[in-house]
């Protein structure tokens, strides 16, 4: 696989999956290379002590954060990317999510296109991931074009009792956008470890399932795993990629370039390609390649009631959204509240390490699990950047942490009055990067953003970046779907313009 590819897509995850799906039908020859191997199917993907315990899926690279700590990041490496162990909750942006919005942290920059235009994208990417929801439950929810694949997700009787307690509050929770086939002919059981665990069944909408294997029936399109790109090699003038450089010194040449490492990487790839007409790496005549990274501020909270042990499984089927554009005061945006997988003892271990064994299992015995997450706005210091020796140093600046914590105290005082009389928070760590995006981020100005509207970079005549780089807000809602909506529309435009 070394010969020239029409394109060469770097990494198959959501980004890279969704532009390979897009560029497939040209015929063009194209090469996905991916980090990682296959994760197997096998019985402790369900295993709690595996996964989260022993963690046997994470990486084991070191990055660094701003302090110089070096840490192990929550990084997963496989065919799918971070769709492997994602919660399949597939939500779009609001409409209000494209244009500028103040909150209490700082502005929220417009995007360079408007909902509308993403529109069609986000109907195609929730066929192909195979979407369940409710057109016209979530009070925040953006015109459709038309209604789920799929019917929403049924909500256990604990879920259904909850919801029902929640509207008694004048709340509006709506049944959750998810890719999972519980469905006619589906073979969703149900479990209580679809988030962050892979499925044994290959029951969840990932990017693997949906995206990678369908492709590659088609000829014209080729896997190589354990491919880990390390750098582009660029030709003399500095307008055209010419090869990607593999971790083993071996290059893959090609005609054009199509770059889906997920935020971290991608910016890391693009920093350590370094060229005598781009010193400061490719796409970077701006100097904002690795800026700007965000990650949602985000905490877990376990709503228990002592007196009912919760013996459900599948919880992952209900949000709010009451307090996403305004604070529910007329104050600003705050962010989503959506129901987390089922929490378990071993899940519990290394946050609450004082908390004896039992405890721990008889809080996770009673809780019902939340997960409340606010938008981080986009801050020029918040940054990649790579060391001399290629490690990745991630200094992630948190924003808009006061409008965090007030989503949380209010998730708490509406638990409380739904029933759950002890309701206990843990803000996730700096060390998982699960919502990264940003930090190559797509705009009109060649000065302000590398990227154009259709991602493709300003400096350079043939080198695209569609995973979740491009974002120029977070927005307050999980991110893969509008990373695969993008990632269609950038296929379908190079489709149109390059390959025909
Ligand atoms: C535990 C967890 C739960 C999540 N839950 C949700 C959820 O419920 N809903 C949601 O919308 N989002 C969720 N996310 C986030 C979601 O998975 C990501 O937003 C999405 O996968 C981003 O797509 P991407 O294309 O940017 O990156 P990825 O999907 O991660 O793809 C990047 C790919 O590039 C490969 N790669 C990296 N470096 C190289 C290299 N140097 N050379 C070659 N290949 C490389 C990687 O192995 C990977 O396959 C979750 C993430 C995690 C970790």
């Amino acid at each position: 696989m070394s010969g020239g590819f029409d394109v060469v897509v770097i990494g198959s995850g959501v980004g890279g999956g969704a532009v390979a799906h897009a560029l497939a039908p040209t015929g063009a020859r194209i090469a996905i290379l991916e980090r990682g191997a296959r994760l197997p199917r096998e019985d402790r993907n369900w295993d709690p002590e595996a996964v989260y315990a022993d963690a046997v899926y994470k990486s084991d690279e070191r990055w660094v954060d701003g302090t110089g700590r070096a840490f192990r990041p929550g990084q997963f490496y496989y065919v799918g990317g971070h769709s492997k162990v994602f919660g399949a909750t597939m939500f779009r942006f609001r409409r209000e999510d494209f244009s500028a919005m103040e909150h209490a942290g700082g502005l929220s920059p417009a995007w360079p296109i408007d909902y509308e235009t993403l529109e069609p994208y986000y109907a195609r990417a929730e066929r192909l991931f195979g979407v369940h929801g409710e057109a016209g439950a979530d009070p925040t929810e953006p015109p459709r074009s038309g209604p789920y694949p799929h019917p929403p997700l049924r909500h256990n009787p604990v879920i259904a009792e909850v919801a029902e307690r929640l509207r008694a509050q004048g709340l509006r929770p709506f049944p959750m956008p998810t890719s999972v086939q519980d469905h006619d002919g589906g073979a969703c059981v149900r479990c209580n470890t679809c988030d962050g665990f892979p499925c044994r069944l290959g029951a969840k909408g990932d990017a693997e399932t949906r995206l990678i294997d369908p492709v590659l029936q088609r000829e014209n399109v080729s896997l190589r795993t354990e491919a880990q790109v390390a750098r582009l090699l660029a030709d003399a003038s500095g307008r055209r990629v010419v090869a990607a450089e593999l971790a083993d010194g071996t290059e893959v040449r090609g005609d054009l370039f199509v770059l889906a490492a997920g935020a971290v990487n991608s910016a890391a790839i693009l920093l350590r390609s370094v060229h005598a007409k781009h010193p400061d790496g490719l796409a970077n005549a701006s100097g904002m390649v690795g800026r700007h990274y965000m990650n949602h501020n985000c905490t877990a909270v376990m709503a228990i009631r002592p007196l009912h042990a919760n013996r459900e499984a599948f919880q992952k089927t209900l949000a709010l959204n009451d307090f996403y554009l305004d604070d529910g005061e007329g104050g600003p945006p705050l962010g989503n509240v959506q129901l987390l997988g089922k929490i378990m003892e071993p899940m519990l271990r290394s946050e609450i390490r004082a908390v004896p064994r039992w405890a721990r299992a008889w809080l996770a015995a009673h809780s019902v699990d939340w997960y409340a997450m606010s938008e981080d706005l986009p801050h020029p210091d918040s940054r990649v950047t790579v060391r001399g020796d290629g490690t990745i140093v991630l200094d992630w600046r948190r924003t808009n942490v006061a409008a965090h914590a007030t989503l949380v105290a209010k998730v708490r005082t509406l638990l409380r009055a739904a029933g759950f009389s002890i309701v206990l928070t843990r803000a996730f760590s700096k060390d998982t990067p699960s919502h990264q995006c940003g930090t190559v981020r797509f705009g009109h100005d060649p000065a302000e953003a590398p990227l154009d509207p259709f991602c493709k970079a300003h400096d350079l005549d043939n080198l695209y970046v569609v995973d979740a780089s491009f974002f120029p807000s977070s927005a307050a809602v999980n991110p893969a779907l509008t990373v695969a909506a993008q990632a269609l529309r950038a296929g379908e435009h190079i489709a149109a313009t390059r390959l025909h």
